[in-house]
């Protein structure tokens, strides 16, 4: 092509020959090179430079005899340490290409040998070296000339040239295959660790400056650190003394308790002096100790507490201290166990406060309670948390749980009468504690059953006193509940014979008829009247009249049955009313009270008949005429000859 007066440069020719007799130097032992080629131009254009002396050196492995993968297990078949020649391995026998990079890394990869090559670039990548063409000379010669072809130099005038090429080595690869003492004098070595000196003293200063400022700006960031951790301490420490005083100056004795047998103490605030009398110092000196102060019925509740606890926090149940003068002092004590690694109490933290004043208060409080004569007691939705004296009494019992095992709960002891409050009056779901104060006040009385079974009356109060609790008290009106009861009584009977009387008729017949509805029975309305009642009065006077009626209603009240209501009607008539099936059991009913009366031996007397009068009520018609009915019947049975019933 430099035949052409347009064409010149620089051409890359390659020390073959030195190369090779470099190899041969350096590997005496070695009879045949083993040269990396393939069928690549570039590898053919190497090779076609081999002449017959070169070629008897060399062995070739083609790759591209192979595949790759093929390739690798030649690779890796080479014994290690022995020298390769790179010319190219970049293409397999599929054609399957590598960039030189890939083919020398993948070579590298697969043998463990120095490799030898005719390039600079392959060694700066990995390879050991050899006599190499120098690109950079290269570049720089075609550099030049391209200038002075610019500056209007004769291509054809300038001559085709070329590089001196030169042994270059990588350092790492020579030291690697310990070839660092074989190679030629003059030999460029590239990735060689420059040692201290070989560096220039600029480079020493500025690493000498360098080190010094790490170590100054080191120096100035311990110093830093320094000053913050002594502040946060003294921070700390000012913190902890102006907790500590804290303690000194209030009301709460701070404690640390050693756990041996007396529970010596190893610090506690100065105000110990006001709980007990006995200085810190007294302490500390172990003049006192602090088991001794504890009062000696207390001692063995605290040691329990403290023995079954499982928290590491907990609450003493208020316990009592003996002060230096005797003085009892009430305390809740809180405590916190610290342990050693072998889970050992080694000592107690823990604070004191005096609750001596409020003892007094609760005691004050619980003996005017308890003072009391009206039940008090306190429950939450579940059950009784608090009792007064006179709950206890009334109840028979001696604490709480007692009461508990004896009866379900106190709401199920309100004995079931109309007349008083029980839980028949309220809802399943409801709480008679929420819905007891929507009674009036004359309705909330409940009638409970005292130890001798006698039964008293109440009146019933439940106000919401905390949360769930409730305030509950019973005060007794059984004497004023009692005394008007017998007064209700009085008033609905006659006063004679004790039959109820017609108030009573007036006040409870709507009853009566709305109950035999019910109860899907007849109502019945008997007029019963004494034969020639007169007479009696007459032969035996009017106190044997009284006697007879008297005994009259008894013998009425054991024949009839206990629905039937017997009424003194006026005199000597009476109505009884009935709730029976029919017409036929209503004149047996009534037959066999004639029949019994007629039978009955009075006193004074011989015997007495009476005529009764009886008719059915009709639905929705007034009373009236019912009674007006039954009367005339008892007419009838009257004019018929008396003692006899009429329907
Ligand atoms: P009969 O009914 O069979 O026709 O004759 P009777 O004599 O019973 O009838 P009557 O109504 O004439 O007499 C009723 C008497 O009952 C008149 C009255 O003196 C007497 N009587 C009424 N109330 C009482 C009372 O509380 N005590 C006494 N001892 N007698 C009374
Ligand atoms: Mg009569
Ligand atoms: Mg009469």
């Amino acid at each position: 092509m430099a035949k052409d007066k347009f064409i010149t440069g620089v051409v890359e020719k390659q020390s073959i020959k030195e190369t090779i007799d470099l190899i041969s130097k350096m590997h005496p032992a070695e009879v045949k090179i083993t040269t990396l080629i393939d069928d690549s131009i570039a590898s053919k254009e190497i090779l076609s430079n081999f002449d017959k002396e070169l070629l008897k050196k060399v062995e070739f492995l083609n790759a591209s005899n192979y595949s790759f993968s093929q390739f690798e297990k030649k690779l890796k078949d080479i014994p290690p340490y022995k020298p390769l020649l790179y010319i190219s391995s970049s293409l397999d026998n599929l054609s399957q290409k590598k960039d030189s990079y890939r083919s020398i890394e993948f070579i590298k990869k697969s043998t463990n040998s120095p490799i030898y090559n005719f390039y600079e670039h392959s060694i700066e990548e990995g390879l050991l070296g050899g006599k190499v063409v120098l690109f950079k000379e290269q570049g720089k010669k075609a550099a030049l000339i391209i200038r002075d072809i610019l500056d209007g130099k004769n291509i054809d005038d300038i001559k085709l040239t070329s590089t001196d090429n030169k042994y270059l080595f990588n350092y790492e690869e020579l030291n690697k295959f310990k070839l660092l003492d074989k190679i030629p004098e003059n030999s460029i070595l590239i990735n060689k660790p420059k040692s201290f000196l070989d560096q220039s003293l600029i480079d020493i200063l500025s690493q000498i400056v360098v080190i010094f400022l790490l170590l100054f700006i080191g120096v100035i960031f311990l110093l830093y650190k320094l000053y913050k951790s002594t502040k946060k301490l003294e921070e700390q420490t000012l913190e902890q003394s102006g907790l500590l005083s804290l303690f000194d100056i209030g009301d709460t004795v701070l404690f640390k308790w050693n756990n041996d047998a007396t529970w010596s103490i190893s610090h506690v605030s100065k105000n110990v002096v006001n709980l007990l009398g006995y200085t810190k110092e007294e302490f500390l000196n172990q003049e006192v100790n602090y088991s001794s102060c504890i009062h000696k019925d207390d001692i063995k509740k605290v040691k329990e507490e403290v023995k079954n606890n499982k928290d590491q926090f907990f609450r003493h149940s208020p316990y009592r201290l003996i002060t230096r003068d005797q003085k009892i002092k009430w305390v809740v004590d809180y405590t916190v166990l610290i342990r050693n690694e072998k889970d050992e109490i080694t000592y107690f933290l823990g604070y004191l406060l005096d609750i001596s004043r409020e003892k007094k208060i609760q005691n004050t409080l619980e003996k005017l309670i308890d003072s009391q004569s009206t039940i008090i007691c306190l429950a939450n939705t579940k059950e009784l948390t608090f009792a007064n004296k006179k709950f206890f009494e009334f109840f028979n019992c001696s604490t709480l749980e007692e009461f508990r095992e004896k009866n379900s709960s106190l709401s199920n002891l309100f004995i079931e009468n109309d007349r008083f409050f029980h839980l028949g009056k309220i809802e399943k779901n409801e709480s008679w504690m929420e819905r007891i104060l929507d009674f009036p006040k004359n309705e909330r009385i409940v009638a409970l059953p005292d130890k001798s079974l006698n039964i008293c009356a109440f009146s019933l109060n439940a106000n919401k006193f905390d949360n769930d609790e409730y305030l509950i008290s019973l005060t007794d009106i059984s004497e004023t509940v009692l005394e008007q009861i017998k007064l209700e009584e009085k008033a609905i009977h006659d006063r004679l014979t004790g039959a109820y009387n017609r108030e009573y008729f007036e006040n409870k017949y709507r009853l009566m008829i709305n109950e035999s509805k019910k109860s899907n029975k007849q109502l019945a309305i008997a007029i019963l009247d004494i034969d020639f009642f007169k007479k009696i009065n007459d032969n035996y006077g009017h106190d044997v009249g009284d006697y007879i009626l008297k005994e009259l209603v008894k013998v009425i009240k054991q024949i009839s049955r206990e629905d039937d209501t017997l009424i003194r009607w006026g005199g000597e008539e009476f109505i009884l009313i009935l709730k029976v099936n029919s017409k036929e059991s209503l004149l047996i009913a009534l037959e066999n009270i004639r029949k019994k009366i007629g039978e009955y031996k009075f006193n004074h007397i011989n015997n007495l008949t009476c005529s009764i009068g009886a008719s059915f009520y009709h639905e929705n018609e007034e009373i009236e005429k019912t009674i007006k009915r039954a009367d005339l019947l008892l007419y009838r049975a009257k004019k018929e000859g008396r003692n006899r019933v009429v329907l």
